[in-house]
C-alpha cells in the first residue's frame, strides 16, 4: 500500500496543455475517483501515474519517492482497462498468473495468489476456462484478478465498467467497492458517471478541461458544490439554475416571480445578479409557490420526475423554442402523484437547501 502525490502536474502535446497544472494528495488506501467530462483529461493523469505518459511539468511521488523517470514496470501498480486485454489464448487462470510467471515467482506462490484473487471474485470454477468463454462481467473480474495478483502498491482503474450493461455496472460497483474494503489497496479510478464516482468514492476529484474543479467526500460535493460546474455536474438528475437578482430578503427570477433565500442574503447585494440553483428533490408544493405547467412526467415507480415551465416566462407560452426550453425546471418526487402534462403547479424551493451563484464566475456567493 502506497501514497500518492500529485505536484503542479503538467501535459502538453505540442503546443496544446491538456493537464494544466493539478495537485491531489491521495492517502494510504484511499479509494479516489477522478470524474469529468470526456476529454478532460482523465485517462491522460492516470497513465502518468503509471508511467504509460511522460509528465511535462510538476511531479508525482509515490510513497514519498518521485517516479517521473521511473519506468512502469518499477513502480508496483497494476492497471486495470475498459477493454480488460486479456489474453485470447490463454485459460483465465494463466491470464491471472501471467505477471507473475514473468518474475518467475515461485509455482507455488503463484497457485496461491490465483487461488485467492479467484477466491475474492467468485472466479473458482472459471479458471480452466479461455475469455471466449466467459460474460463481459466474468472477463472484467478476470481482468480485476491480474491486478490482485500482483499485490501491487496502487490500483489504477480507467472506466473498468464502461462495456457492461447496466444492471452488471450496479453489481460491479458493489464488487469493487467490497474488494476495496477488503483489501484497502489504495486506489485512482476514472470515470465519466458521476453515479460511479458518488456511490464508490472515499474522495471525489471533479475535473474538467484539464483543471480540478473542486476535491471532496462525496455528499461534500453534493452538498457544498463550489462552483456551477460541480454544482451541474454531480447529481442525477442536474440541479436547476434560475437567473435573476438578489433584492430585499429574496431572490428575483428574470420572470420576476420571488423565491425565498431563507435569510441567507450575502452582505450587500441589493439588485446584485446571481444564479439560484436547486436540486430537483428540494421542491414541494406550496399555495405560495412559482407557477409552472407540468411537460412531462416520468415515473419510475420509486420517484417520480417532472419537466415543469414556469408559467409568466416566455416559455409558457405556445410554440416555445429551444432558448425556453433552458428555462424548464426538473422536479423529482417520492410520492406518487395524479399530475398531468397541461396541469399548473405551484412549487417553492426549500431556502435551506438552494445555492447561489455569481453568474460571471460561477462560483458559489
Ligand atoms: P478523458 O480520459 O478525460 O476522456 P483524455 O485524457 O483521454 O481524456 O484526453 C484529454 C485530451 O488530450 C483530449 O482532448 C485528447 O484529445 C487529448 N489527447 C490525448 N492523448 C493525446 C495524444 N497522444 N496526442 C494529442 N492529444 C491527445
Ligand atoms: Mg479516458
Amino acid at each position: 500500500m502506497a501514497s500518492v502525490s500529485i505536484r503542479n502536474v503538467r501535459k502538453s502535446y505540442g503546443p496544446v496543455e491538456i493537464i494544466k497544472g493539478v495537485s491531489i494528495d491521495i492517502r494510504d488506501g484511499e479509494f479516489v475517483i477522478l470524474v469529468g467530462p470526456s476529454g478532460c483529461g482523465k485517462s491522460t493523469l492516470l497513465r502518468m501515474i503509471a508511467g504509460l505518459e511522460e509528465i511535462s511539468g510538476g511531479t508525482i511521488a509515490i510513497d514519498d519517492r518521485v517516479v517521473n523517470d521511473m519506468p512502469p514496470k518499477d513502480r508496483d501498480i497494476a492497471m486495470v482497462f475498459q477493454n480488460y486485454a486479456l489474453y485470447p489464448h490463454m485459460t483465465i487462470a494463466d491470464n491471472m498468473s501471467f505477471a507473475l510467471r514473468l518474475k518467475n515467482t515461485a509455482k507455488s506462490e503463484i497457485a496461491a495468489k490465483v487461488e485467492r484473487a479467484a477466491g475474492i471474485l467468485g472466479l473458482g470454477p472459471l479458471l480452466d476456462r479461455f475469455p471466449r468463454q466467459l460474460s463481459g462481467g466474468q472477463r472484467q473480474r478476470v481482468a480485476m484478478g491480474r491486478a490482485i495478483v500482483r499485490d501491487p502498491k496502487v490500483f489504477l482503474f480507467d472506466e473498468p465498467l464502461s462495456n457492461l450493461d447496466a444492471k452488471l455496472r450496479v453489481q460491479m460497483r458493489t464488487e469493487i467497492k467490497e474488494m476495496h474494503q477488503r483489501l484497502k489497496t489504495t486506489t485512482v479510478y476514472v470515470t465519466h458517471d458521476q453515479i460511479e464516482a458518488m456511490t464508490m468514492a472515499d474522495k471525489i476529484v471533479v475535473m474538467h478541461d484539464g483543471i480540478i474543479e473542486q476535491v471532496g467526500a462525496p455528499l461534500d460535493l453534493y452538498d457544498n458544490p463550489a462552483n456551477m460546474f460541480v454544482a451541474g455536474f454531480i447529481g442525477s438528475p442536474a440541479m436547476n439554475f434560475i437567473p435573476g437578482s438578489i433584492g430585499g430578503d429574496g431572490f428575483t427570477t428574470e420572470d420576476g416571480s420571488r423565491l425565498p433565500l431563507g435569510g441567507r442574503v450575502p452582505a450587500a447585494s441589493d439588485g446584485r445578479p446571481a444564479v439560484y440553483g436547486v436540486r430537483p428533490e428540494h421542491f414541494r408544493l406550496a399555495d405560495e409557490g412559482l407557477a409552472a405547467e407540468v411537460v412531462v412526467v416520468e415515473p419510475t415507480g420509486s420517484e417520480t420526475q417532472m419537466v415543469l415551465r414556469p408559467l409568466g416566462s416566455k416559455a409558457g407560452q405556445a410554440g416555445a423554442g429551444r432558448e425556453d426550453r433552458k428555462r424548464e425546471l426538473t422536479w423529482v418526487l417520492r410520492e406518487r402523484t395524479g399530475a398531468r402534462p397541461g396541469e399548473v403547479v405551484r412549487i417553492a424551493p426549500d431556502p435551506a437547501r438552494a445555492h447561489l451563484f455569481n453568474p460571471d464566475t460561477g462560483l458559489r456567493l
